[in-house]
């Protein structure tokens, strides 16, 4: 009895990251540097004290300029917020070769390096999350991350986030309603689905890694997001801190096309039978099929 009741009280933890800085992850191709400070702002309000990362595609809005860029990421520095490598320019891995892949994350680095008053970033994230279709390409540019000293920065939580945010950004205010309450639901039952995935995979909770995009729909629902993982009963911490769960130490062999949530790729170093996340309201994919074919 007492035990159970240690192992309820024991709070849960998660990585909140973010990626496509300055922002992206909704297939939006507008974007003033007005636009992006005031989303910035916004999200960057919600996320202090969270000891989350950013991640960054340096040339992801050339429009913005260099002192655009370097503007926006100063509000996530000054916000507390740390940043890290997700290339120039967001290139699918297995459309590049690898020393293309490699430059890609070389030429990403002289803007980090600023906004980050001079430091090296520690953590790389995989555009797609794809790390390579066959043992050549994930060797070679892992070769590449570690000669440049970068520490992969795995995801568990994985989750369909830029579709909600594409229709959320066309819609109209009531769609924008709609989109913002079933959002919050789904992103609760993909914590439901890898909590599960966690006790199948180790017979235990481990630390979470939450991916999320810097879009208005993230900005606007932070404030709920928070709640419904304070509900679950999550504490916010850094990626180093979830990293060094022995968890994050299995070896990751996954080859192929797409880039699955760490679970799925540890499920399968372990022996463990596959599942299925949850789906999008069907609603939902129809509303950004019909964007995507515009
Ligand atoms: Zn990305």
């Amino acid at each position: 009895m007492l035990l159970s009741v240690a192992v309820l009280a024991q709070p849960r933890e998660v990585v909140l990251s973010i990626d496509d800085l300055p922002r992206g992850g909704d297939n939006r191709d507008a974007n003033s540097i007005e636009e992006v400070t005031a989303m910035t702002k916004k999200l960057v309000g919600h996320l202090k004290g969270t000891n989350a990362i950013g991640f960054v595609n340096s040339g992801r809005l050339p429009a913005l300029g260099e002192k655009g860029l370097q503007d926006v990421l100063k509000i996530w520095a000054d916000g507390g917020l740390d940043l890290g490598n997700h290339t120039y320019s967001h290139p699918d891995i297995s459309n590049v070769t690898t020393p293309e892949y490699c430059a890609d994350i070389v030429r990403a680095e002289p803007a980090l390096q600023k906004a980050l008053s001079g430091r090296k970033p520690v953590y790389f994230r995989h555009p797609f999350l794809r790390t390579g279709k066959t043992k050549e390409a994930t060797q070679g540019h892992e070769e590449c991350l570690r000669r440049m000293g970068y520490e992969i920065a795995p995801v568990t939580l994985d989750n369909s986030d830029y579709v909600f945010a594409a229709v959320y950004g066309r819609g109209d205010g009531a769609m924008k309603a709609r989109v913002k309450r079933e959002y919050i639901d789904f992103m609760d039952r993909i914590f439901a689905f890898f909590e599960g995935r966690s006790l199948e995979v180790f017979g235990r909770p481990i630390p979470h890694v939450l991916l999320l995009h810097a879009n208005q729909l993230n900005a606007d629902t932070m404030p709920e997001l928070l709640a419904m993982m304070s509900k679950r009963g999550y504490e916010f911490v850094s990626l180093k801190e979830a990293m060094a769960d022995p968890a994050y130490r299995t070896a990751d062999n996954h080859l192929g096309q797409y880039g699955p949530s760490w679970l799925h790729r540890w499920a399968t170093t372990k022996g463990v039978a596959k599942q299925f996340e949850p789906d999008e309201p069907a609603w939902i994919m129809a509303e950004f099929k019909k964007l995507q074919a515009r």
